[in-house]
């Protein structure tokens, strides 16, 4: 998971703002300030700067976006005065105080110095270009007249601020310059925008009289009290409807933005889509690389999101994981699944982190689910439940983005209810092996029996094993049918041998139970408590079910060959065979599929595969069964190719464990007739 290193681009983006803000405030500074004689009122305001600093308001658990600060009035008051220099030699002062006081890094508090020498230097251009002042002098005499001007130079102070802070945190978080200096802008603007509109005051007092200045300080506290309160007022409301982890809208905002997107839509003939976005195997990279490093890639999800999407959408962080997106004002819906399909991709970019000098790119796979009003619903409720079917069949399918379809809707609450019937079938012993005959194609004579389950649901009637056994492996009841089939199938066997009936029986194992390490002990266990010789006992296996994890599916297959169980690789031909792996397996029997041996009689290139595949078994030295063999024209064929046993209708159906003594009795009968009439 890790990767190359990324350029670093933050350290140069670093040392550009501090070379750019030096070089902002030697032109500037190369004379000194014009303080035109005011050192008195210089240094008083510059006091009032450096205390703003010293006393900003950060807001506990908020990222240092979040900073509310009365010292920015008195430097923009500095620079309507003195002109930019000023303000920044003031600033400068302030700034770096108040990162000492915090032993901010240095060169962390050279970026600050830079940053703010940028700001004031863009606010004194557009000062002196609107006044028609020197660039490097403040306005003599400010008037009334001046303030529309003013204002517009401190608001190019705020925005150039932002931008030049937006980049660092973009480009070290990897997430978009546009998102980071626009996420929070009206916030942002509500708290430290309207502080800027104090500075002509402080102006004027000083023009007044000096002694006016130590009077502001008195107001200075009740403002910065206020704004403290404000501001905390402002956080809490913020705080409330957004995510303390990634700052993203919340659950609770979501869902009020979508009921509002939702009251007005049907009356403009509009669809409102809402997408449920679920990051696959997250929970594998908190427990395997730490919560930090989950916490930061969940940081990084929200603007990669924003990237994708219209002003008017809003995305947010739901819970852990999960996140939601609300796409109001469709025209119609397929507009929704291409969203969905770009926001898959912008996710699909693989997100570095810097991890302590390291880096770690991860890839990051996600689920979405879609729900569109009116078609799906059109309330919040119905909505986002429809949207969580669809992102859980997206990951069922591990298809990455669903639809909702009240139809796969329906699918899945049958299943679940079937799956529930089976447990209870289970416990109540309502779930029965029916056992298929096995004969050698040379002798005739029965061979062994094939277990297969049968289960005939109350209201349902016989439900196929085709239907039942996958859902069985999608959940871990496998493990408890698997046991419940072997034990059975030991018992009966151990039944027909006090009857003078010595079966092999063969038992269909599922690609679980060759994961499962204690799987082998267990068949042990059962093999004692029956009294039945391990080599009474064939377990059936197919190649796709070793193949989810050949090397462990190889050692309890090897542990069950060592007790001396028999192993048959079943269905072989389709799925993915590979000769590779057959020669390594510790099987002794295959058993070609149905299907081949349906259609070798009229398909000639299923006639060549059974051939190949008896020649490939014989090399090999294993036993080859042919199933599904329904004709005599299809028996007689697999005499004729050498093929050692045989299963299929032409012989006998599965039967009931009270038929099959019978069955062999019978068969037995006419097996020696035939000899009687040969002979
Ligand atoms: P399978 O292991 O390939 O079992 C053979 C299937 O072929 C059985 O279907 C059997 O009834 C059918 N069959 C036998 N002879 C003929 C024939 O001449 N023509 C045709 N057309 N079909 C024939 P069944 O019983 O419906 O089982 C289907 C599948 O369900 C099995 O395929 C097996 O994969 C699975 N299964 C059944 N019982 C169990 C079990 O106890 N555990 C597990 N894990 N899987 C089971
Ligand atoms: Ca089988
Ligand atoms: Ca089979």
């Amino acid at each position: 998971m890790t990767a190359p290193r990324r350029p670093r681009v933050v350290p140069a983006y670093v040392s550009l703002v501090v070379i750019c803000g030096a070089l902002v405030a030697a032109l500037l500074l190369r004379s000194g300030p014009d303080l035109g004689g005011a050192y008195a009122e210089f240094w008083i305001v510059t006091a009032f700067v450096a205390l703003g600093e010293l006393l900003s308001i950060s807001l506990s658990g908020v990222d240092g976006h979040t900073e509310v600060t009365t010292s920015t009035i008195f430097a923009i008051a500095l620079l309507i005065r003195f002109g930019p220099g000023a303000a920044i030699l003031a600033q400068t002062v302030a700034s770096l105080a108040a990162d000492l006081r915090l032993s901010k890094p240095a060169y962390k508090a050279a970026f600050n110095v830079g940053q703010y020498a940028i700001a004031i230097g863009a606010a004194g251009v557009v000062l002196s270009a609107t006044t028609g002042t020197a660039f490097d002098r403040g306005i003599p005499d400010f008037q009334a007249g001046d303030l529309v001007w003013v204002m517009l130079a401190a608001a190019v102070y705020f925005v150039v601020n932002r931008v030049v802070t937006g980049m660092v945190v973009a480009l070290s978080q990897d997430t978009s310059v546009w998102y980071e200096i626009t996420h929070d802008i009206g916030y942002q603007l509500s708290i430290n925008g309207a502080l800027l509109a104090l500075a002509p005051i402080v102006v004027v007092s000083a023009q007044r009289s000096l002694v006016l200045l130590p009077l502001l300080a008195l107001p200075m506290a009740i403002v910065y009290k206020s704004a403290r309160v404000y501001a905390e007022k402002e956080y809490k409301a913020h705080q409330a409807l957004h995510d303390s982890l990634t700052g993203m809208p919340n659950r609770a905002l979501f869902y009020e933005r979508l009921g509002e997107a939702l009251a007005g839509a049907a009356a403009r003939n509009e669809m409102v889509a809402v997408l449920l976005i679920d990051l696959d195997r997250f929970k594998e990279i908190n427990d395997t690389l730490g919560h930090h490093v989950g916490d930061a890639v969940l940081q990084r999800i929200g603007p990669r999101l924003h990237g994708v999407l219209r002003e008017e959408d809003t995305v947010a962080r739901l819970c852990g994981d999960e996140f939601g997106v609300l796409i109001p004002g469709l025209r119609d819906g397929a507009q929704a699944a291409l969203t969905a399909g770009r926001l898959a991709r912008a996710m699909e970019s693989p997100i570095a982190l810097d991890l302590e000098d390291d880096e770690l790119l991860l890839d990051i796979e996600a689920s979405i689910g879609i729900a569109i009003s009116p078609r799906d619903g059109d309330d919040v409720s119905t909505l986002m439940q429809r949207a969580d079917v669809a992102m859980y069949l997206a990951k069922d399918l591990h298809s990455g983005v669903e639809l909702y379809s009240e139809e796969q809707d329906r699918h899945s609450a049958d299943q679940l209810r079937l799956l529930g019937d089976m447990r209870r079938a289970l416990a109540a012993g309502d779930l029965v092996l029916h056992y298929q005959p096995r004969t050698n194609l040379l002798t005739g004579d029965v061979d062994g029996v094939e277990a297969l389950m049968r289960w005939t649901h109350p209201k349902l009637g016989p439900v196929p094993p085709d239907v039942f056994i996958p859902l069985a492996e999608r959940t871990g009841l496998i493990h408890a049918l698997t046991t419940f089939a072997v034990a059975t199938a030991l018992r009966q066997q151990s039944a027909w041998a006090r009857q003078g009936l010595d079966l092999t029986v063969a038992v269909n194992l599922s690609r679980r139970n060759l994961v499962d390490v204690a799987f082998p002990s267990r068949v042990r266990a059962l093999l004692d408590e029956a009294g039945v010789s391990a080599s009474k006992l064939e377990l059936e296996i197919t190649e796709s079910a070793i193949m989810a994890d050949p090397a462990r599916a190889m050692k309890v297959l090897g542990e069950l060959r060592e007790m001396g169980v028999r192993l048959a690789l079943d269905d072989f031909g389709v799925g993915q065979s590979s000769l590779a792996y057959l020669k390594h397996l510790p099987v002794s029997d295959i058993k070609i599929d149905r299907s081949f041996v349906i259609g070798m009689v009229d398909d000639r290139s299923d006639a060549v595969i059974v051939r190949s595949t008896i020649d490939l078994g014989r090399n090999l030295g294993l036993r080859v069964v042919a199933e599904g063999v329904e004709t005599q024209a299809a028996h007689d064929a697999l005499v004729a190719m050498g093929c050692d046993l045989a299963q299929g209708f032409l012989m006998s159906r599965p039967l009931a464990p009270q038929d099959v003594a019978d069955w062999v009795a019978e068969r037995m009968s006419v097996g020696n007739d035939d000899v009687a009439a040969t002979a």
